[in-house]
C-alpha cells in the first residue's frame, strides 16, 4: 500500500479551478494541474484495502486496478503505473477527464466523505506517460490478414479498434463526422476534455495501422452490403443521440432545446467546423447573453 497512515495524516486534494474571470475567456479545461509531489501524497492515502470496493462490482466498469497503481505512484514506479492502467484502460486520459468516478464513489474512505482521489492520480499517470514518451504507438509483431471494420469512432469504436488492431487485424473505422471521437468529441465540450488529446490518440492508432475513414456514413454514403464485402468482419460502435423527451408539459415550447443538438453544435463551433452537418441539420442555438435553465 501507500503510505501506512496516509488516510489519516493527508487531507484528501484535488485539482483547483482557475478564477471565474480568467474561466469566462477560454472554452478551454480550467483546471489546475498539481505537483507531481502532491499527486504522490494523494496516491498515499490509499489503504489497499483487503476488498478494494474501488475496483469491484460497484466501482470501476473497466476494473482498473487502483490500489496497485496507487502503490506504483506512491514509491515513484511511474512508468510501471502507466503499464498497469494501460492493461485495463484504452484511453486513462480520456477517462481521467471525463469519466463520473465510480470508483471514488465506492471508495472505502468515502464512508468519512474523504475517498482517495483516484481520478486525479490516474489523469496524471496518463499525462506523465505521454510527457516521458512512454505512450507511442505499439504495433502487432504479426498480422492475420484479415480485415475489420467498425462503425463509430467514439470510445468504444476507439477501443475495439485498438485492441483489434494490436491483435494483427487490418482495422478500418467508418466515421459521419469530419473527425473521430464521437461522442467525446462532439457531445462533451472543451472545457471538460480539449479535443487534441483525442487527436493525440489518434496519432497513436495511426501508428498501430489502423485507418479512420472520416465523412463515410455507413447505410447513406456506403451501402451495409459494399461493407460487409470488403472486410471479413463488421462491428457495430454507434451512440444513441436520440433525446428522450421529458414528458413533461411545456417542453414543446420554444426556447427548450435538448442538451444534444445543442451540445453538438457548440463542440463544431469551438472546433472550427460549421455547425450544420448532414447528421445535424438543425437550426443554430445559441446560448450566449440568455438565462439558461439544465
Ligand atoms: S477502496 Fe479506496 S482506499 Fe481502498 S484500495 Fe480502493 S482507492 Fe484505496
Amino acid at each position: 500500500m501507500g503510505k501506512v497512515t496516509g488516510f489519516l495524516e493527508i487531507e484528501r486534494e484535488e485539482p483547483r479551478y482557475e478564477p471565474a474571470s480568467d474561466r469566462i475567456r477560454h472554452f478551454g479545461e480550467f483546471t489546475i494541474p498539481m505537483s507531481e509531489g502532491r499527486i504522490v501524497d494523494q496516491a498515499a492515502r490509499c489503504m489497499d484495502c483487503g476488498i478494494p470496493f474501488c475496483h469491484g462490482d460497484t466501482g470501476c466498469p473497466v476494473n482498473n486496478q487502483i490500489p496497485d497503481w496507487n502503490d506504483l505512484v506512491f514509491n515513484g514506479d511511474w512508468e510501471e503505473a502507466a503499464r498497469n492502467l494501460h492493461s485495463t484502460n484504452n484511453f486513462p486520459e480520456f477517462t481521467g477527464r471525463i469519466c463520473p468516478a465510480p470508483c471514488e464513489e465506492a471508495c472505502t474512505l468515502n464512508l468519512e466523505d474523504i475517498p482517495v482521489a483516484i481520478k486525479t492520480v490516474e489523469q496524471a499517470i496518463a499525462d506523465k506517460a505521454y510527457e516521458t514518451g512512454h505512450i507511442r504507438p505499439y504495433p502487432p509483431e504479426k498480422k492475420t490478414g484479415k480485415r475489420v471494420a467498425i462503425i463509430g469512432s467514439g470510445p468504444s469504436g476507439m477501443a475495439a479498434a485498438q485492441q483489434l488492431g494490436r491483435a494483427g487485424h487490418d482495422v478500418h473505422v467508418y466515421e459521419r463526422e469530419s473527425r473521430p471521437g464521437g461522442l467525446m468529441r462532439y457531445g462533451i465540450p472543451d472545457f471538460k476534455i480539449e479535443k487534441h488529446y483525442i487527436d493525440r490518440r489518434i496519432e497513436q492508432m495511426q501508428g498501430e495501422g489502423v485507418t479512420f475513414h472520416c465523412g463515410v456514413n455507413v447505410g447513406v454514403d456506403k451501402p451495409v452490403a459494399e461493407l460487409l464485402a470488403e472486410h471479413d468482419a463488421v462491428l457495430y460502435c454507434g451512440g444513441s443521440e436520440a433525446p428522450r423527451a421529458a414528458g413533461i408539459p411545456g417542453d414543446d415550447l420554444g426556447g427548450v432545446h435538448d442538451a444534444m443538438p445543442y451540445l453538438v453544435q457548440q463542440n463544431r463551433r469551438v472546433g472550427g467546423e460549421p455547425i450544420q452537418s448532414v447528421a445535424w441539420p438543425s437550426h443554430p442555438i445559441i446560448a450566449g447573453g440568455q438565462h439558461v435553465v439544465v
